[in-house]
């Protein structure tokens, strides 16, 4: 990249946050929601761009679109809500008021397997909030980056600049981290990026969001409903050729259950349908690249060598010979192996027996990561436990629904190595603004608060 261009992306998304922040709030608005008329009626073609180069299924890709659409009608009501608290003041005649400013330029780093809904998380919520915003997205989804861009320019008038993209790779993203005329960085992708990248942004005492990689379980009960369990563990651990940041990772199911929940299971993953993602029956289409597919093979080699028993993860010939289809992997685990402990962005599931519930919930919290989290149960007792303060130490936790697959309206994201970000729905606006405290005092004298004596006379 030349510097230059990176000069120009910057001071233009500068000028252009300064008109557009002049805008009240209920005007941008009106923009987000042409804008998400323009997605619903390219929904079709855009979907397209995403099954071309992340390779998700027809209905993925469709969904994916349906998110960015959601996210911009959530923004429009927003656009009327961007409310700022009043508190009461303890001096006589003096008003508390909490008042909401935009930031200024956000930089948007983005992973390939969400390669529109998690920009649309941020830029409807970042533009709605008044600021404009720079995006690099994954060097596997430029052109899904394109169809978007030029989507808004179709609705933007004059706030074309309002998304500008810098194409490109790691430099890219240091560049955004490093400068700081842009005022927030909300970057989604592994862990390991966020830990490279997170020093920089600091080191100028910037503002961060984080989306960083996950390691989710979920819990079978005795109780559970199987048929509904089975299913939602399917579509969590083998959706998207899990590549989801929440995809299933590690299965805790109960001794008494287990037996039957394996088999079951079995018989689920043999039945899946593998395929081109273009083909409208396929559920699992390829993985990303070579590279994706040689570490899941690491992965599974290493837990073979310590005779670990591995069921499926082999390579299939389906297609084009240039891509990484697999079969999903059950892996049935007696002990809890090194392997379960770190994110493979591929299919494999870990499948291990438990006893007690509070040990269950305790391997599950014992990984680095804290994305999100399951239990499939009928008993009262158990899911409310699962949600306590003593539950799941996770940013999301399902009940009777798999790890994956969440609805724009609440907070998306994760604690501990996930980073402690939320995008998307609830208050997570807030992450784009500024809060200023604004003490207003209507009286004719001039107390101070704490009862602090001030006589300058
Ligand atoms: P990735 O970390 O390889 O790349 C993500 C983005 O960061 C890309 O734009 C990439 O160019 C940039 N990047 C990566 N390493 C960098 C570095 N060292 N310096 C500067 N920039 C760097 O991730 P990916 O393979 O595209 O996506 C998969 C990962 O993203 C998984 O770990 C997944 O869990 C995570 N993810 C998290 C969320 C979430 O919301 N928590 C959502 C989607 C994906």
């Amino acid at each position: 990249m030349a510097n230059n261009e990176f000069e120009t992306i910057v001071n233009n998304s500068k000028e252009i946050s300064l008109k557009w922040r002049a805008l009240p709030a209920p005007q941008r608005g009106e923009f987000i929601r042409k804008f998400g008329e323009e997605l619903r009626q390219q929904k079709e073609s855009l979907a397209h761009i995403i099954t071309k180069e992340a390779r998700k299924i027809g209905t993925e890709s469709l969904g994916e679109v349906q998110e960015a659409i959601d996210m911009c009608d959530f923004a429009v009501g927003l656009s009327r809500q961007l409310y700022g608290l009043t508190m009461p003041s303890e001096r006589p005649n003096h008003r508390l008021q909490e008042l909401w400013h935009p930031l200024g330029i956000v930089g948007c780093i983005t992973a390939f397997n969400f390669p529109m809904a998690v920009f649309a998380w941020n830029f409807c919520l970042a533009a709605v909030c008044g600021n404009s915003i720079i995006w690099k997205p994954s060097p596997h989804s430029n052109e899904c980056a394109r169809g978007i861009k030029e989507a808004w320019d179709k609705v933007s008038g004059d706030f074309s600049d309002l998304i500008l993209i810098l194409e490109g790779g790691n430099e890219e993203a240091v560049s955004i981290c490093e400068d700081n005329r842009i005022a927030l960085v909300s970057a989604t992708g592994s862990t390991q990026m966020g830990k490279e990248l997170a020093p920089i942004v600091s080191a100028r005492l910037g503002k961060l969001l984080l989306e960083l990689g996950g390691n989710n379980a979920a819990i079978v009960c005795p109780s559970a409903d199987l048929d509904l369990t089975i299913k939602g563990i399917a579509f969590s651990a083998c959706g998207t050729s899990g590549q989801r940041c929440t995809s299933l990772r590690r299965l805790f199911i109960h001794q008494d259950i287990y037996d039957d929940c394996v088999e079951r299971l079995k018989k689920c993953f043999d039945d899946l349908i593998i395929g081109c993602p273009t083909k409208e029956d396929s559920q699992i289409g390829p993985l990303i690249s070579e590279s994706s597919y040689n570490s899941m093979q690491q992965t599974l080699d290493s837990l073979k060598n310590k005779n670990v028993k591995v069921l499926g993860g082999e390579r299939l010939h389906i297609e084009d010979p240039k891509e990484y289809y697999v079969k999903p992997a059950l892996v049935l685990v007696e002990n809890i192996e090194d392997e379960m402990l770190s994110e493979t962005f591929a299919p494999i599931l870990y499948v291990k027996k438990y006893k007690d519930l509070k040990d269950a919930i305790s391997m599950q919290n014992n990984v680095s990561q804290g994305l999100s989290s399951s239990i499939f149960t009928n008993e009262m007792r158990e899911s409310e436990l699962f949600l306590s303060e003593s539950g799941s130490d996770c940013g999301i936790a399902n009940v009777n629904i798999g790890t994956s697959g969440a609805e724009i309206g609440g907070a998306f994201g994760g604690e501990k190595d996930t980073g402690g970000g939320r995008e998307s729905g609830s208050d997570a606006w807030k992450n784009y603004m500024r809060r200023m405290t604004a003490t207003i005092n209507y009286g004719d004298e001039l107390p101070l608060a704490q009862g602090v004596e001030f006589d300058e006379s």
